[in-house]
């Protein structure tokens, strides 16, 4: 019997900080965030300030049907755009959700420690301790977890400032990969391999992660100018991610972590070429911008 289908959706798709106003309105102004649902299953990508409108979404879900929830929330790391909306996520405040918090553990300082201090006084009203539901968090770096049937493998990129780590989800044949905050720039070389041993192997972990992808969800912050500018900062130029993708027969790429200097004219503009080109060498495939609130039904 097929799968059903996967719903993934984008609740915020910018990067490093939340850029409300009418310039962002149709890509949106909150931070990373998407959904993964298939069924009774709910899979979140990061907890950024996009998490809190899911979070009331859910909890009108919960009032509708009584059903209590069982979330999967797997961090890429823990820089601000990424757990900043945790601690509006209303259901982790009732007492009969399951919230399961997946991610790395860096330089020591434990994921549950960095989550509690995001919650300390000093920053936020209201203590970690108020949250009712039933609460688990699992430290992972290159692990395979299955949830009812959906098949999740992370592995750490680590060309980022403090690492990230990026999510493969398989149901059935269908595959989405969730790879934000990582500078593929820097290691995807097209020059001779001898430069840097180091490059090729990193290049061909992430391809061969991606490879067949029907929907990859991929950090393409900067034009290939503003690289230049920001190189080493931990983020990828859109021609680069666009060429990658394109060379592993992703189907369809969702360039997502919008800069927060970009308006949506601007997007607009800077991709426009890109979704050409992609369209005519990958003719079933697709190059788009993540936008908020956008669904997708992949498989
Ligand atoms: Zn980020
Ligand atoms: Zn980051």
């Amino acid at each position: 019997m097929k799968a059903e289908s996967m719903l993934v959706t984008f609740w915020g798709t910018r990067g490093s900080i939340s850029t409300p106003g009418p310039h962002t309105e149709k890509y949106g102004g909150n931070t990373a965030c998407v959904s993964v649902r298939q069924g009774p299953t709910i899979l979140v990508f990061d907890a950024g300030t996009g998490i809190r409108e899911l979070g009331l979404h859910l909890m009108r879900e919960y009032g509708r049907t009584g059903a209590p929830l069982e979330v999967h929330l797997l961090l890429s790391h823990t820089h601000w755009d990424h757990i900043q909306g945790l601690p509006f996520f209303s259901p982790a405040y009732l007492p009969d959700t399951k919230l399961n918090i997946y991610g790395s553990p860096k330089k020591g300082r434990f994921l549950s420690a960095v989550l509690e201090r995001q919650m300390d006084t000093q920053y936020f009203p209201v203590s970690m301790r108020e949250w009712k539901s039933h609460i688990a968090i699992r430290e992972i770096k290159n692990d395979r977890i299955d949830i009812n049937g959906i098949h999740i493998v992370s592995e750490e990129q680590h060309y980022h400032p403090g690492g990230s780590i990026r999510f493969r989800v398989t149901s059935g044949h269908a595959k989405v990969v969730y790879a934000s905050d990582v500078e593929l720039d820097a290691f995807m070389t097209s020059g001779p391999p001898d430069a840097n041993q180091a490059l090729p192997a990193h290049a061909d972990a992430y391809k061969a992660f991606i490879q067949d992808a029907d929907l990859l969800i991929g950090d393409g912050q900067y034009t290939t100018e503003e690289y230049m500018r920001y190189a080493g900062w931990g983020h990828t130029s859109a021609p680069v991610l666009a060429k990658t993708a394109l060379s592993c027969g992703v189907k369809r790429l969702a360039i997502f972590h919008h800069d927060p200097q970009h308006s949506d004219r601007y997007l607009d503009r800077m991709v426009h070429r890109l979704g050409v080109e992609y369209a005519e060498k990958a003719p079933s495939g697709s190059l788009f911008l993540a936008r908020e609130g956008m669904t997708l039904a992949i498989g």
